[in-house]
Parts: structure tokens; sequence; C-alpha cells
């Protein structure tokens, strides 16, 4: 595996690195402990930054009550503009609540615990679906981060049906839901949706590790049926699933387990989503050149600094889809291995 360069990674004891029973520090709230002793034992270290992270706590509160006294300057804004329905998803319209949500920000880049972070980036949706700030091009990868690529799917879907325009907005049940109302959907469908058009490249990096999994996980239930004994019973797939299915794909190949009782039906949905993989790649590849080179070659990473402005096919914004989606590729065993055997394929 390469290296894992970001810091965030699960729930875990800062110490021992520990991932059950944790306690939180009432501090910061961000950082976690097997126990008092371990709490103690980093206190020295950790003094500084659960300071930091308390002050930018504080601000975000002090801008909360800000809001809620509703400022004089602002008398159009609605006073339960944090509490109304018909207001919360837009908060980004009064000028007043920027500061807030621009702190919600910086409050996500503090999390230490991928599920924290999730949490954040998805209020932050929540408090503002036209998401100004950028929030939903890192939620994908986080969530495959944490083996919910159903959700991960789902969420991808929904914005791509949304960038081309289907439903319209007005058709849904729940307008204000905009691209989160996809659920359930089926993660080997087609690609279209991405290849047809471009959408986003951070977007696109999650969509091809997702379909690069659920291709893994397919080749792992072949190799497990080609290992048993000619004219050993066959397992119901569901009891291969519980043998062969890792944190990887476990829960989007379960989905569709019983439609693969024979082998001709998994290697057909195999092909199908190697075909995918390719069409990805090709569509991607076309959109920014400097997008794969950068994921496979650390020589083509090395930015001093980081530009959140960018122009379309550019390095910069290769550079950023990289920092938001590497780790998760980092995380799944052989998916960059799959990538450098994709790129060799096609020289
Ligand atoms: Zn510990
Ligand atoms: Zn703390």
């Amino acid at each position: 595996m390469e290296q894992h360069f970001p810091k965030m990674i699960p729930k875990h004891c800062e110490v021992c690195k520990k991932t059950d029973g944790l306690l939180r520090c009432g501090g910061c709230k961000t950082y976690y402990y097997c126990g008092r002793e371990h709490q103690t034992a980093d206190r020295p270290t950790h003094r500084t930054t659960c300071k930091t992270i308390k002050d930018s706590r504080t601000k975000i509160e002090d801008e909360e009550a800000k809001i809620r006294a509703r400022p004089a300057y602002d008398l159009e804004m609605p006073v339960n503009v944090l509490d109304d329905p018909a207001h919360v998803g837009r908060l980004w319209t009064w000028q007043p609540v920027r500061p807030y949500l621009h702190e919600m920000l910086i409050r996500s880049w503090r999390q230490q615990g991928i599920e924290d972070a999730l949490a954040v980036y998805l209020e932050i949706l929540r408090l503002n679906i036209n998401d100004n700030q950028g929030a939903r091009f890192l939620i994908p990868a986080l969530y495959m981060r944490l083996g919910r690529n159903q959700e991960a799917y789902d969420f991808l879907k929904g914005w791509a049906l949304h960038a081309a325009g289907r439903p319209e907005t007005k058709e849904l049940e729940n307008p204000s839901l905009m691209y989160l109302h996809v659920k359930n959907a089926d993660p080997t469908e087609g690609v279209d949706l991405w290849t047809g058009r471009f959408l986003q490249l951070a977007f696109m990096s999650s969509i091809q590790l997702l379909k690069t999994r659920l291709g893994m996980g397919l080749d792992l239930i072949l190799e497990y049926r080609k290992a048993l004994p000619p004219g050993a019973p066959i397992a119901s797939p569901r009891e291969i699933l519980a043998d062969v299915h890792g944190p990887y794909c476990g829960d989007i190949i379960e989905r569709f387990a019983e439609s693969l009782v024979n082998e001709d039906a998994i290697t057909k949905k195999r092909d199908e989503v190697d075909e995918q993989l390719a069409d990805l790649f090709v569509a991607t590849a076309k959109y920014n050149e400097h997008f794969w080179p950068m994921m496979l070659q650390p020589a083509e990473r090395d930015f001093s600094t980081r530009s959140l402005r960018y122009t379309f096919g550019s390095r910069e914004e290769a550079h950023l889809a990289f920092t938001y989606t590497y780790p998760a590729w980092c995380e799944t065993p052989m998916a960059l291995e799959t990538l450098r055997a994709t790129v060799t394929a096609r020289k």
C-alpha cells in the first residue's frame, strides 16, 4: 500500500491507537483516548491543539448566538433562520450567516476521526444545500473510507442526476433535498451519467474507486468458487459473501447476492464493471490529463502551495481532487495497482 498521507483516520486513541471503548476529550471534543491514563499522558502534547480547537468551537457558538439574536444590520433575515425548514438549507443567502458556515468548514479540517469529519460536512450541506463551500466533493470518499459504499454511490448518483437536470428539483417530494434524494441505487448500473458529460474530478475519482472495489469483490467471489473441489456442494451466495467480503465492498455486493447464483452471472457482471471502469478512466483522462499521473507518480504531487482556485483541466484542479480522494484509494488494497495496470495497458 502506498504511503498514507493525511492524518485523518478512524477514531482512535491518540496514544495507543486502540479503536474501541473510546472517551472523547471534553475540551476540544475532537481527540479520543482509550481511558484517563492515556489522556493524562498525552496532555502536555495535546494542550495547545486542544485550546485551538476549543477556541474555534467557541467562535462557532458565538456566531450562532449572533445569528439567533438577528443582527440589526440585516432585518430582512428571518429570526429563526437556523431552525426554519424554509430557510435552513439556504443559509448562504444570508450574509451574516457566512462566517458561521466558514467556521464550520474550518472545524471539519481539524477533525481527527473520519466519522466526525463526515458528520461536519453533512451538517454543512444540511445548512446550505447549494454548498458554496464545496463540502460535497469530500463526502463520497469519506463514506468509502468507512466502508459505506452504498451511501457513497447514492450520493454520487444523486449529484450526477441533479447535474444532468433530472429529476427537476420541483418534481422531488422534498425539493430541499436536491441531490440527496437517491436511496439504494444499483452500483452495478452503467456509467453514462458520468461519462456523457463532465461532472467533477473528485466525483470521477470516487466513482472509479467504487467500481474498482466492486470489481475486486466480484473477483474474490469467482476465485472462491474456483477453489471449491469439483462436485462440492456450492454454498449459497450469502455464505460465500460471508467468507469473502471485507470492509471494501461488502455492503454493495451483498445487495445483489441472490442474483449471483452461477459463475456465468458473476463473470458477466465482472465484464460489465470492467467496461465501465475503462469508460470512466478514459473520460477522466480526457477531461484532465494531470489527474491519473498525479495519482500514480509521487513526483507529480509536489505542490508547495495549495490553491482553491483553478481552471478546468488544470494541474491545480487535479491536485485538489487528488487530496480529497487519494486516502480512500490507498486504503483499498490493490486499488492503485489496478489503476497502474490500466495505465500500462493503455500505453
Ligand atoms: Zn490508549
Ligand atoms: Zn482536547
